[in-house]
């Protein structure tokens, strides 16, 4: 495939260090909240990366941390510990935060159709490495003592900002809270690879080092964790774009001074899903969960398919009424699905020359709205429907949206739909919806009772909640439109 990468800004054909083996590795969360639906548009996109890989016939071996110590408020290492400052909230422990809010990530990521990384390791899990790298920087030059905590010296480096032509606003992210100064740093960009002095003398979690007792800086959890499970040579390395700097520079900064060699060739970053007053937090405006969609009455996959509409370089607006759209056109396309017959022998070399098709547009830096596309064309293709459905689920392995399950399911709830409701010799026949066969038998009844003033108000009615009514010899059949 083809995809671009922020480390050259270009697009270039994807290769890999050993031939059809992927090393992947994706920045997990830090759990002390729930993730915003915008943290998510990240994963769901690094997602359909992994599954096309895997769909090219890549071997791909994910890995993915859970951060549960180091992260301070500032990616600039100021700031509370945010797994403190969720702990302080709901009056529990770390650990106890850790483990609900990292059920609760996977939780949402189930409903979304995430899968689960090969590997998925808690940062409080790879202490040792952490370590192994720190003296390593030290001995080598990289690293330096300073009131008590080990910093990285930025100045070491012939090229620290690696992804400097992104958008300033997306640098100064990373950055924002950064107000505070640290007086033990040589250079302003020097990041904490070990804290032992800091100002929370009451950090929960701490281990003995050679510095003395304390904890590892954020960025370092990352470079350990990939070089224990992924190795020496990462492949591609995932994230959102609010980690590009300074979280990925420092990965790549302390990473390639500790092997002596290139890391990660490979960096993909999914941009910000914004609402309509600004970029989504979790601080301002609706705190907007999985849960929450849910409870508004929409499906989680709604949104995965609102997520896969648009390019991932792109900023994508949320808003309810783009996802009210988003939720229709989904279950439209489930209908359409559900209407084809599963009988019948599928045409290989049809579903072959649109996996061609699939592998090749969406193979262009991962255009899923291409894929969805496609969806609709399959759809409209010269075959029968049991090919079509071949075509479909093919699709479907990368695109994840359950289509052929909730098309059957809608299929099946149809059938038994067909049994309807009958009165005084009416029958009626829908989608199976009480209510809504209600009216459509009070409207044949009107009919039959020569009120057609009624009949058509009902009618008229029922076509604004977007059903259609045939009359038959029975009484009426009504349909979604
Ligand atoms: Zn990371």
């Amino acid at each position: 495939m083809y995809l671009y990468n922020s480390a050259t800004h270009k697009k270039a054909e994807f290769t890999t260090h050993t031939p059809g083996r992927v090393e992947m590795y994706t920045c997990g969360p830090t759990v002390y909240h729930f993730a915003h639906i915008g943290n998510l548009r990240s994963y769901i996109m690094e997602d359909v990366l992994e599954k096309f890989l895997r769909y090219e016939g890549y071997d791909v071996h994910r890995v993915m941390n859970i951060t549960d110590v180091g992260h301070l408020a500032s990616d600039a290492d100021t700031g509370e510990d945010k797994m403190l400052k969720g702990a302080k909230r709901e009056h529990k422990s770390v650990m106890e935060i850790a483990r609900f809010y990292t059920d609760a990530f996977f939780a949402d990521c189930a409903k979304l159709n995430i899968k689960t990384p090969d590997v998925v390791e808690p940062a409080t899990n790879c202490i040792d490495e952490y370590i192994k790298i720190v003296s390593g920087l030290i001995d080598k030059g990289y690293a330096y003592l300073a009131g008590g905590n080990v910093y990285f010296d930025t100045s070491k480096l012939p090229r620290y900002y690696i992804f400097n032509d992104h958008d300033e606003e997306d640098l100064a992210v990373g950055v924002r809270e950064g107000v505070e100064e640290d007086t033990n740093k040589r250079n302003k960009n020097d990041f904490v690879l070990w804290f032992t002095k800091s100002k929370f003398e009451d950090q929960a979690l701490k281990w003995d080092s050679p510095w003395g007792v304390g904890y590892p800086g954020w960025h370092i959890e990352c470079s350990g964790i990939s070089l224990k499970y992924n190795g020496e040579y990462l492949d591609l390395h995932c994230g959102g774009i609010d980690n590009a700097f300074p979280h990925h520079t420092n990965e790549i900064a302390q990473s390639e001074s500790y092997l002596g060699h290139p890391w990660c060739p490979q960096w993909f970053h999914v941009h910000h899903l914004n609402t309509t007053s600004g970029k989504m937090s979790k601080s301002s405006g609706e705190f907007l969960t999985v849960s929450l969609l849910e409870e508004k009455g929409y499906d989680p996959l709604a949104y995965r398919f609102f997520c896969l509409q648009s390019h991932y370089r792109k900023s994508l607006v949320f808003s309810w009424e783009n996802l009210t759209n988003a939720q229709g056109a989904y279950q439209k396309l489930l209908r359409r699905i559900a209407a084809l017959s599963p009988e019948g022998e599928v045409d290989e070399e049809t579903v072959k020359a649109y996996k061609e098709k699939f592998l090749q547009q969406v193979g262009n830096d991962l255009n899923t709205s291409m894929g969805v596309t496609l969806l609709y064309d399959a759809l409209k293709a010269q075959a029968n429907d049991a090919t079509k459905r071949a075509i479909l689920e093919s699709f479907d392995r990368v695109l994840s949206l359950s289509l052929l399950e909730k098309a059957d399911a809608l299929r099946a709830e149809q059938a038994k739909a067909q049994t309807a409701t009958a009165d005084g010799g009416i029958t009626i026949t829908g989608e199976g919806d009480a209510e809504i066969d209600a009216l459509v038998l009070r409207r044949a009844q009107a009919k039959k009772a020569k009120d057609f003033a009624e009949a058509d108000r009902i009618r008229d009615e029922l076509k604004q909640q977007g059903i259609e009514i045939t009359d038959t010899k029975e009484g009426a059949s009504w349909r979604r439109v």
